[in-house]
Formats: structure tokens, sequence, C-alpha cells
């Protein structure tokens, strides 16, 4: 169905493992100019699973950050660590419907297994080896009350999974060697992103996602996700990366582009709008 002006949904879904930097806020300015656009709101998520780097100071520092940048969201901050049980209700779905699997297998295994190539630099996960699955069909353990073993999602071996990005064009890749079988939770009794991100998305209704093109390769794992759960997928923006002046791509340890040390510095947000207006004009 063609999309109308008035039923955008969008959100912004920054992770409080630091501080946000001026890649973030240039994603996070092309998603609320598209949901400006459309004349949609705009939701805030705090993503805030990965109880090792989320810091409570870096939620509280990002909703004041974008409130300086002038990026303003609808309603109150939606936060993933308070959802659990929807996730888990998901899960439990999966595994139902038989689409998961226990891994007891660590990275390092992964990583060293041949046939599982692995980009370096690129913060992904690799290929799981097809050796390390369990067989088609073999009864599934439950799940138990608290998981104490990643679970993974079996991916549909060499099927192409395919979708439009409303900036990159077509794109497609190939289940099993492209991207593998991935996490959807953890043994840490933690969602996985993959997992998370979906149940939000559709359990919020959002329309378009915008984030960084590093995420192109999860948006595979996460259509196969929707279809799984029988949820309608958003649309997908892609933004690309900021680079530093060595082409790397930033990161939060590029500290001087943090956007409050450009505020110290006396940088107005203006400017910093006027610089993004600039580059995608
Ligand atoms: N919190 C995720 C990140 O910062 C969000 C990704 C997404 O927008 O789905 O990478």
């Amino acid at each position: 169905m063609a999309s109308s002006a008035t039923n955008y949904l969008g959100r912004l879904a920054p992770s409080p493992t630091g501080h946000l930097h001026l890649g973030h806020a240039r994603t996070f300015w092309l998603a609320a100019a598209r949901a400006r656009a459309a004349r949609g709101p705009l939701l805030l998520r705090n993503d805030d699973l990965d109880r090792d780097r989320c810091r409570p100071e870096f939620v509280t520092a990002m909703q004041d950050d974008l409130r300086w940048l002038g990026l303003a969201w609808t309603g109150p901050m939606i936060t993933q660590s308070e959802r659990l049980p929807r996730y888990r209700a998901a899960l439990i779905r999966l595994h139902a419907a038989g689409l998961i699997f226990p891994c007891t297998r660590s990275r390092r295994d992964v990583l060293d297994a041949a046939g599982a190539p692995h980009e370096s630099g690129v913060d992904d996960e690799p290929v799981y080896p097809r050796e390390f699955r369990p067989a088609p069909g073999a009864a599934l353990p439950p799940l138990g009350e608290a998981i104490s073993v990643n679970w993974r999602f079996r991916v549909p071996e060499g099927e192409t999974v395919e979708f439009h990005d409303e900036r990159c064009g077509a794109q497609r890749a190939a289940a099993g060697h492209d991207f593998g079988d991935f996490l959807v939770w953890r043994k840490d009794d933690t969602p996985s992103y993959q997992l998370a991100t979906v149940v939000d998305d559709a359990e919020f209704g959002i329309t378009e996602v915008v984030r960084g093109e590093d995420l192109i390769r999860s948006t595979f794992r996460q259509l196969l996700l929707f279809r799984a759960l029988g949820w309608p997928a958003p649309r997908f923006f892609h933004a690309p990366l900021l680079l530093d002046d060595r082409g790397t791509r930033l990161a939060k340890r590029h500290d001087a582009l943090a956007l409050r040390a450009l505020r110290a510095r006396g940088v107005t947000p203006a400017e910093i709008l006027a610089r993004f207006a600039a580059e995608t004009a």
C-alpha cells in the first residue's frame, strides 16, 4: 500500500554507551528531516540492553545533546531494558516455531572456524559455520526460566533476501553466505539488538527506519525476523557514515567530535546543522 504523508512514524535509537558525536548527530538530523517532511512524529528509543557498556549518565547526556542540537522527539522516551517481557514473548514464538537453536560455541570458536570470513574492523557478526548448526528438525531444549546459553536464528540457507533502500536503492544478500545464523538472545539472558529492534519497530508501528549504513547487513537479518514473526517490515533509509580526516568511520572514541566537546569549544548548533545541510546539498 502506498504510504501517505500522514502515516509516517520514525524513531531515533541511540545507544547510551558514550557521548553522541557528529556522526550520530548527522544521522539523527536526517531522521528528523525525513519525519518533518512527511509530517510524522519521531520517537526516541534508548537502546540500553548492553549491560556492560551502557551507562545512565550517557542516557541523560544524549537527551541533553539532542535538545541542544534542536532535535525534538514525540512522547516519552522508550527504554529497551523496560521492555524485556516483549522481547521474551517474541523469543518464545520463534522457539515454538523451531526457528532458533541453542549455541554453546564462543565467538572465538566461530571466528576460528574455517569458512567464517570476517572483515576486520567491521563491527558485525561473522558468518556462523554450517558445521556448528544442529541438524534441521533436531528436538529443541526448552528455553528455561533464566537463559544461560546463546540462541541463534537459523537463516534460510541460500535464500536471497532483498529490500529497497530509500537512499541506496536495491539491496540483496544471500542468507548463509553474506550473513549467517545470528544471535537473538544472549547467554547473559538479554535479547540481541536484532531481536529487540524488530520487536520495537513492529510494536510501535515505525514506518521508516533511518540509521547508519553500517547496519545494512543487519537489515537483512531483521527482515527475516519480521517475516518469521508475521509482522510487516518498515521502509529503510541507510544514511552515509561520517568519516574522519583519515577516512575512518567516526566512533565514540573520537571524543573531539563529541557534541559536548564541540559545544564546549563554542561551536553552535546552527553551525553544525549548516554543515550537514551543505554536505547533503
Ligand atoms: N542503537 C543502535 C545503534 O546505535 C540503533 C540501530 C538502529 O537504529 O536500529 O547502532
